[in-house]
């Protein structure tokens, strides 16, 4: 039995999770749920799992959770403060980190120096901190678990093989839905546009970061820390059909890949459950389905989001910190219909170039960096970032 908390129980990701331990009673106990403002869900969900704990982010809505509950034998928590506590707690095993944004950081650093495991979708995490996340990992003997679909690829290609050294890993991203598109064409898609993804139903700030291909560039910088590897050993690869999840290479040339269809239940269930393989009912692949499978260049001229990120891991330091915190300002901003599709890149540059550079980022420099970061943004969008034609 493990007994697990979940960080964003009312997401894409949380709710897929809980659909995992209803099917497998016997394997898990959910202890805690949190999210940040869905009370209505998030309560429901309590009275159906009926966990040990539940925190509710956004404290204003404390009474409605806790009234809703007060019969039960449940406790209710709100707040930041609660938030990080929560994964502390003696009864947990493993800590499913399905928050969104910078905000997952801080309960995944106290998670980690609680012993507690990790299964991480929250990969804004390591992007933002993975040489002082990885680091603290190692330091308290706490495995990281990857839920997202490529590193979990990775990492079930790697079972078996993990002292054999990898040349190289190859990230498959689906394009999203304006693969193709020229800057003139992106320049007129709209926020609905960027919001359906092609192959993914997923919350709306990575649907938005599909679209861009930051999401891909995030996910090169979090391979690069959850398996140790140097930049030059990561590439991209663009795969319409979202089938091969993402392969290695390794120093002999043979190629391993996973595949399936596109559905998380499996990543989410495969990092809760390692070392085991839980029978499922998952929909089943068929190769006649899918005829064809095919292969593109990314576009990096045209998404310049993914060459961003590739020279903000470059740069190293504080540089990942920056592109992430202008990243979540400039999607926000898209969201709220204030930005353009091609300002958000526009953001981010700016901000790589203005913000102070810091080699060996502390804790604390994290944290400073993420707030100018997010005050520079914020000015640049109120001045109104000029549109891009690059
Ligand atoms: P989502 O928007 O659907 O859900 C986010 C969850 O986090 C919600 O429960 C919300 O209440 C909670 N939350 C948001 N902001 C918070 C805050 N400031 N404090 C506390 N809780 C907060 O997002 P999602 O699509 O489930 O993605 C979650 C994470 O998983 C992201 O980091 C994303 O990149 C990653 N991920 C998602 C998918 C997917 O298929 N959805 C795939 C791979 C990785
Ligand atoms: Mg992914």
């Amino acid at each position: 039995m493990k007994r697990i908390a979940i960080l964003g129980s009312t997401g894409s990701i949380g709710t897929q999770a809980l659909d995992v331990i209803r099917a497998n009673p016997g394997h898990f106990e959910l202890e805690v749920i949190t999210a940040h403002s869905n009370a209505a869900l998030l309560i429901q969900q309590a009275l159906e799992f009926r966990p040990n704990t539940v925190v509710i982010a956004r404290e204003d809505l404390y009474e409605q959770v806790q009234d809703a509950l007060q019969h039960q034998d449940i406790k209710v928590y709100a707040g930041t403060n609660a938030l990080c506590a929560v994964v502390e707690m003696g009864t947990v095993d493993m800590v499913l980190t399905a928050m969104v944004g910078y905000a997952g950081l801080q309960p995944t650093i106290r998670a980690i120096k609680a012993g507690k495991q990790i299964a991480l979708a929250n990969k804004e995490t390591l992007v933002v901190a993975g040489q002082l996340v990885t680091g603290l990992a190692k330091e308290y003997g706490v495995n990281i678990y990857p839920v997202d679909s490529e590193h979990s690829a990775i990492f079930q290609c790697l079972a078996g093989e993990f002292h054999n050294p990898i040349e190289k890993i190859i990230l498959t991203a689906s394009g999203g839905p304006f693969r193709g598109y020229t800057t003139e064409q992106l320049a007129q898609v709209t926020k609905t546009q960027a919001l359906k993804h092609p192959n993914w139903e997923m919350g709306a700030k990575i649907t938005i970061d599909s679209a861009s291909l930051m999401n891909k560039g995030l996910e090169v910088i979090e391979a690069k820390w959850l398996f140790g590897l140097r930049n030059n050993q990561i590439e991209v690869v663009v795969h319409p059909q979202s089938i091969i999840h993402s392969l290695v290479q390794f120093e002999d040339g043979s190629l391993k890949a996973q595949l399936g269809l596109p559905d998380m239940k499996l990543p989410i269930q495969y990092a809760m459950g390692y070392p085991e393989r839980l029978k499922s009912d998952f929909p089943r692949f068929n190769f006649m389905d899918y005829p064809q499978l095919t292969f593109e260049q990314p576009d990096l001229k045209t998404f310049r989001n993914l060459e961003l990120a590739f020279s903000a891991m470059e740069k190293g330091g504080n540089m990942p910190c920056i592109l992430n915190a202008a990243n979540e300002v400039a999607v926000s901003a898209f969201l709220r219909e204030e930005v353009g599709f091609l300002q958000m890149s526009d953001i981010i540059e700016s901000c790589l170039a203005k913000v102070a550079y810091i080699a060996n980022p502390s804790y604390d420099s994290y944290v400073e960096t993420d707030k100018e970061t997010r005050v520079q943004a914020t000015e640049l969008i109120r001045k109104g970032a000029k549109t891009s034609t690059k």
